[in-house]
């Protein structure tokens, strides 16, 4: 993954700390680098690996997954009309409910596991931006990305998604016909809990990956020289990270099914869950490291059972190589579409026996207590 430094032949890159490039005798900067907001070459290696892996045209690196989520929305005009999931990333949902809508965008939205709402909520040349997020944060409820993206088309709309669930090793949105992905790089392809990134593949570099890209350098939500190269060194070992995760988290989602004082899980890996033929349609390899279980007994059940796990780890975020396990609704507060019995799973590199073993024991002693 990236390439060898070609001036040092070091076989793991460099970090470029310099904020500005010098100016060419003639006025001229033929080194294309002017000043550090707009980009640095501790970019290139993490920016030409996520255009490789997403089969997309370019990829840009930000401060957050929110800044280069809410790049995509501020690429557009007041007045514009965008079509968004009901269940996605909920900092994401208050700003578009916030921010955006104040700001002039019409926001609607939809059940994004029901391709005919989007058909239903699409306006024909005034919708110029559909968002979806599969699987979605925390219910994994999946989006038929091809059928919504020929929905979006045929209005003359792009379609985003947040793929930072599936990562490109599960699913490669741009090949079901996505203009653009989304990721929180601070989760799978960062992976070890040690940075905040994000990230936008473009599948054109037309004029609105300019746009894109002019947002970023002007907002100057760039990512910092040392991130930049955590990411690039986390991405080294996404692959088997992530069929790691999509095994243990597979193996829990089996088993915990079958528990006694668990109502439900939800995992797009169990051909009971209602998303699971559209994930077996676009995912290939695994269903995610990512799972929920509802907890029988309700919110303080849920609650009990989190603060006895002594494996789990209590905390908020995914993807990383430790496994963690959060109460979501209290996080997402008022408003949110989480029941308030579930407990998100994020599977990480320890054997998936343990992770089962410790959960069990905490919903049997919060069942008892
Ligand atoms: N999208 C998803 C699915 C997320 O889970 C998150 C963070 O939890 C984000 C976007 C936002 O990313 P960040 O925290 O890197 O800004």
């Amino acid at each position: 993954m990236g390439w060898v430094d070609p001036v040092t032949k070091a076989v793991v890159p460099p970090i470029h700390m310099a904020s500005t490039y010098l100016r060419d005798e003639d006025n001229g900067y033929r080194s294309g680098r002017i000043y550090a907001r707009a980009d640095n070459p501790t970019f290139d290696q993490a920016e030409a690996t996520l255009a490789a892996l997403e089969g997309g045209a370019k990829a840009l690196v930000f401060s957050s997954g929110m800044s280069a989520a809410t790049a995509c929305f501020l690429a557009l005009s007041p007045g514009d009309h965008v079509v968004v999931p009901k269940v996605m990333y909920w900092s994401l949902r208050n700003w578009l409910l916030t921010f955006a809508t104040h700001w002039g965008l019409v926001v609607e939205f939809v059940d994004g596991d029901r391709t005919d709402a989007f058909a239903a909520a699409v306006k024909p040349g005034r919708t110029k931006l559909v968002w979806l997020e599969t699987p979605a944060n925390p219910t994994w409820a999946v989006s038929d990305i091809a059928a919504i993206a020929e929905i979006a088309h045929k209005a003359g709309a792009l379609l985003g998604v947040d793929s930072t669930v599936a990562t490109p090793v599960l699913t490669r949105p741009i090949e079901h016909g996505a203009d653009i992905v989304m990721h929180s790089a601070t989760k799978y392809l960062n992976g070890h809990s040690d940075i905040i990134a994000g990230a936008l593949v473009g599948a054109r570099d037309d004029a609105h990956w300019a746009k894109l890209r002019a947002i970023r350098a002007q907002l100057g939500t760039i990512l910092g020289q040392t991130e930049a190269w955590l990411l690039m060194r986390g991405m080294r070992t996404l692959y088997p990270r992530v069929a790691w995760a999509c095994r243990s988290a597979q193996t829990l989602a089996e088993r915990f099914a079958a528990h006694p004082m668990v109502a439900e899980v939800l995992y797009p890996g169990l051909p009971s869950f209602a998303g699971h033929a559209a994930a077996a349609r676009q995912m290939t390899g695994g269903f995610g490291g990512m799972l929920s279980v509802r907890v029988k007994g309700g919110e303080r059940a849920a609650i009990a059972t989190a603060a006895r796990v002594e494996l789990w780890k209590r905390a908020t975020s995914l993807g990383g190589v430790e496994s963690l396990i959060e109460h979501r609704a209290s996080i997402e507060g008022a408003g949110t579409p989480c029941p308030p019995d579930l407990l998100r799973l994020s599977v990480g590199v320890e054997e998936a026996g343990d992770l089962f073993d410790d959960l069990d024991q905490a919903l049997k002693r919060a069942h008892n207590a």
